[in-house]
């Protein structure tokens, strides 16, 4: 599940990304109304939920809510507001935010939020991802090969989540990284190589084919048999 987080305050992106990912999001930040229009029309179909404050450097919340809801009537969007007054939160939900939450705010309480914004926003169909015979359920986060069960950390879940929504895209060590971990990650860490791995012995079994392509020089591609 991928989170695009709008919000300029980088003492909430840090905690909200660190959250988000310790929770098994895929967490991105954008920290003015600029950069979130550019990641709605960049990764259209890509998101799974937004997390809109509406007080931007460059302007407001809600001229990002305006333009997204031109592109997608359907991605759920929960409004930050460090303002408490009925105005606001009556004109983001006219604009087709599905919930709100006021600053501060207890993350327990924005985790159970989220997951109700995006049930009741899912298709039955969008809940899990299927490539050839590997499945994988997006709300109990449990993975299928072939019918056996997989267990998988939430990295892992996460890293098996970004190949199933590329499939035979050839992903780059880079945009895992900045994906599945914090963008501040060290580029030169192996710590994606190893994690492919850990995925690959745990998705691969004899007389299945190996799913996971090391395209060299390039990155890792998920085969779609
Ligand atoms: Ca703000």
């Amino acid at each position: 599940m991928h989170v695009l987080v709008v919000e300029d305050d980088q003492r909430i992106t840090s905690f909200l990304a660190k959250g988000l990912q310790a929770e098994g999001y895929v967490a991105t930040v954008a920290g003015s109304a600029a950069e979130a229009a550019a990641f709605v029309d960049g990764w259209h179909g890509q998101l799974d939920l937004v997390l809109l404050d509406l007080g931007l450097p460059d302007g407001s919340g809600e001229d990002v809510l305006r333009h997204l809801r031109q592109r997608d009537a359907q991605l759920p969007v929960i409004i930050l507001t460090a303002r408490g007054e009925v105005g606001d939160k009556v004109r983001g939900l006219d604009l087709g935010a599905n919930d709100y939450m006021t600053k501060p705010f207890s993350f327990e309480e924005l985790l159970a939020r989220i997951r109700a914004a995006m049930r009741s926003s899912a298709q039955p169909t969008a809940t899990e991802l299927v490539v050839g015979d590997l499945r994988l359920d997006l709300l109990s986060k449990v993975a299928w090969r072939g019918g056996r069960r997989i267990e998988l950390a939430q990295r892992e879940w996460a890293l098996l989540e970004l190949f199933m929504r590329n499939p035979t895209h050839v992903l780059s060590r880079s945009r895992i990284l900045n994906q599945v971990w914090d963008l501040g990650f060290d580029p030169g860490s192996n710590v994606v190589d190893v994690y492919v791995g850990y995925l690959r012995r745990k998705i691969n079994r004899p007389g299945l084919e190996p799913l996971i392509q090391t395209v060299r020089g390039a990155g890792y591609r998920l085969l779609a048999p």
